[in-house]
């Protein structure tokens, strides 16, 4: 069984006294809520796990704020170098030494907003694998893109690129995909069920060719874009979707606590 995992990801959102009040309160919510205590019960027995991505500056702020393990501590990106003239950047050693467990690699607004390319995130998907620091890979096609029928080719480039020098051991232990498709990111416009399905179906299916049974039935699968209460158990329902990357609806407590609750 796969363990779903429901990732907020909250963008150029909250400082470090909102992170720290955020994770108070959510941690709050899982020691006293009836339908809290029931999720944490649900992480504890590796049903679910849940994932906040504050800003780099928030970092420390939820790392501490955190007195459990219920959450998990993601970054919203890495730089593969460890240390050096690299100016504006945070290096993987940074991000162990802060308490993350995770980071997001190849969000859309990273490709599409900064510029990166399916190298550059090669090399941050390479670099984060020999850290501690587990990848939460993004991909996820343009409109244009789906409308001329391309949905798929995406995929294969962005994913190719990826995986070209993963083994499949590594692919079933420690990577996650989180299929984004750039048109439903914070659009309100969520891919339709059948959809994103069909997408992480196919990410599953690439995987499988490549990698192999083993890692395919092990890789974790993440459906994002415009996720929000009224539409998260449906799409955790789809046999190929493992969880669920979140922004806008995750930096509102009571509508992520709702999504966290509908995996149960
Ligand atoms: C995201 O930032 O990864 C995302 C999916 O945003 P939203 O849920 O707001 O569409």
């Amino acid at each position: 069984m796969r363990t779903k995992m429901l990732a907020g990801n909250w963008k150029m959102n909250n400082g470090g006294a909102a992170t720290k009040d955020f994770i108070t309160n959510l941690e709050n919510w899982f020691s006293k809520d009836p339908v809290g205590k029931k999720s944490a019960a649900a992480v504890s027995s590796k049903a679910i796990e849940v994932v906040v991505a504050p800003p780099f500056t928030s970092i420390e702020s939820a790392c501490s704020a955190k007195q459990t393990d219920i959450i998990q501590i993601a970054a919203q990106n890495v730089y593969h170098k460890p240390k050096g003239a690299f100016t504006g950047e945070v290096s993987l050693p940074m991000l162990e030494e802060a308490g993350c467990k995770y980071a997001i690699i190849g969000h859309s607004e990273r490709r599409h907003v900064f510029g990166e390319s399916n190298e550059d995130l090669e090399k941050k998907l390479i670099a984060t694998l020999e850290s501690r620091v587990l990848p939460i890979f993004c991909v996820g096609e343009l409109l244009e893109e789906r409308e001329s029928g391309n949905m798929k080719k995406v995929l294969d480039t962005q994913l190719e690129s990826a995986w070209r020098s993963l083994t499949s051991d590594v692919v079933a232990d420690m990577v996650v995909i989180a299929y984004e498709p750039v048109w439903a990111i914070g659009t309100g416009q969520t891919a339709s069920d059948d959809d994103a399905e069909d997408a992480c179906d196919y990410i599953r299916t690439l995987a499988y060719e490549k990698f192999g049974v083993t890692s395919s039935d092990s890789l974790r699968i993440l459906y994002g874009g415009s996720v929000k209460p009224e539409n998260s158990a449906s799409l955790l329902a789809q046999r190929d979707i493992d969880g669920l990357l979140i922004g806008g609806a995750s930096l509102d407590a009571d509508s992520f606590e709702k999504i966290i609750a509908s995996a149960l």
